[in-house]
């Protein structure tokens, strides 16, 4: 019964499995409810029946973080593979190493140059935004790469993927990729990099093996809510409008649609992610999920693609991605104001914050409010 429990979290994904390892670890009785047939949350994996290849569920997962702290409790549940991202992108039947850099720069205009010729031909290239300080995507763009090359690798990716004009939406979304003038094609920048080596779920499966852990799927917090003690405090880790029943109208998500294929090819594209820039290409990337393992001994007869279609969500579809044009900053804004009014629930994750948070960043903001706020509250209960 609900009313058993120290604490109540929704949603099994990694902020959710954070707070409980850390609640259980404290000798609390936590009870984890998730709407899906599965833990994890959108970080969750299955090895594909007919391959035996691991495949990412929501979309391919990459783990990364700078933060030493993060990387260190992560690593109590998980050894880690030393895969590292790389990504290339196909433009117009050619195909080129992102993210941008000296080989893309170098290969898009034909020549060789040295990272200080590339600096001054993109500042050249960027130059019809001197003296503005960027305040959206697009000049974001612009000022990092010049027109360009964003009009090549950025503009119809990203209108696939958005399809918002990308005057609209915050220029966070493309300082995701680094932009280098030397030859180093990693996607990522930070320290600590790899793929959990007995895949995504074991790690869940560990976070909430504690014995004062209960875990309920195809539970949907909305169903049982009222059942929930108000004393009981309620970690929630949903969509936030949701939450308060769209009292402000529903903020923007984008959706993707995955088309997964087993083909007879041992091995498709000679990587795990090739992008396509083309804006009449109507997919944004294919994903072969045998490259994330190379340490595994797959079988060399079949392999699994996945292409990925994204499109703008309605409420009946998982949310991926928070839009966030200035109307959905303004909308966020209000719910946060009602969130914070709401005495014994806590929100968190990518959808209770509406944030384009990374794993990493999921982890590491559970782990902050578990000490600020969850673990004095916890502590004040039985006293
Ligand atoms: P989630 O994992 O979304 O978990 C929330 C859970 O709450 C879900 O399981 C949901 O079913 C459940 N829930 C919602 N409402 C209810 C309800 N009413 N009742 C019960 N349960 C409910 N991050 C990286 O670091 N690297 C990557 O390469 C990367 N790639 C990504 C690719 C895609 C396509 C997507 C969508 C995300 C990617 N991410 C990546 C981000 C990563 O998925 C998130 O950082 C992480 O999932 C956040 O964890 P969370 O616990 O906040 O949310
Ligand atoms: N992007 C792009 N071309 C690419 C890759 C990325 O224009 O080849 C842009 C696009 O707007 C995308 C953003 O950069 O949404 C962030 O890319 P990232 O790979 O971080 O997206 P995610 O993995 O979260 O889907």
């Amino acid at each position: 019964e609900v009313s058993e429990f120290d604490l109540i979290i929704v949603g099994a994904g990694f902020y959710g499995a954070t707070m409980a390892e850390r609640a259980a670890a404290i000798g609390k009785r936590v009870l984890v409810l998730d709407r899906r047939p599965h833990i994890g949350g959108n970080a969750y994996s299955e090895n594909e029946p007919e391959t035996g290849i691991e495949v990412h569920r929501y979309g391919a997962h990459l783990f990364h973080t700078p933060n030493e702290t993060i990387w260190n409790y992560l690593n109590r549940f998980t050894a880690f593979t030393n895969y590292r991202h790389r990504v290339y992108t196909s433009l117009k039947g050619q195909v080129y190493a992102m993210p941008i850099n000296l080989g893309t720069i170098c290969q898009f205009f034909r020549r060789q140059m040295t990272p200080d010729q590339a600096r001054q031909l993109v500042a050249e290239q960027a130059a019809e935004l001197a003296g503005r300080t960027p305040s959206n995507l697009e000049e974001k763009a612009i000022s990092l790469i010049g027109r360009p090359l964003y009009e090549a690798f950025i503009r119809g990716y990203t209108a696939k993927q958005w399809q918002t004009d990308p005057r609209d939406l915050p220029e966070y979304i493309i300082t995701r990729l680094p932009v280098r003038y030397n030859f180093d094609n990693r996607y990522f920048n930070d320290r600590f990099e790899g793929l959990p080596a007995d895949g995504y779920t074991a790690i869940f499966k560990r976070m909430l093996s504690a014995p004062n852990i209960s875990v309920a799927l195809k539970t949907d917090f909305f169903e049982v809510r009222k059942r929930i003690p108000k004393s009981v405090p309620v970690v929630y880790t949903g969509p936030i409008d949701r939450f308060f029943d769209f009292a402000h109208g529903e903020l923007g998500w984008r959706t993707i649609d995955f088309d997964t294929e087993v083909l007879s090819v041992g091995d498709f594209q000679g990587t795990a992610v090739m992008n396509y820039a083309d804006e009449n290409i109507p997919f944004t990337r294919i994903l072969e999920f045998r490259h994330f393992n190379p340490e595994r001994d797959y079988q060399t007869e079949k392999t699994v693609v996945v292409r990925e279609y994204s499109r703008s969500a309605t409420r009946l579809d998982e949310p991926y991605y928070p839009i966030n044009t200035p109307s959905d900053k303004g909308k966020y804004m209000k719910y946060k104001e009602m969130a914070e009014n709401e005495d014994n629930v806590f929100f968190g994750g990518r959808l209770g914050t509406y944030r384009y948070l990374d794993m990493h960043q999921a982890i590491g903001s559970a782990l902050k409010s578990f000490e600020s706020e969850i673990a004095p509250r916890l502590e004040a209960q039985h006293t």
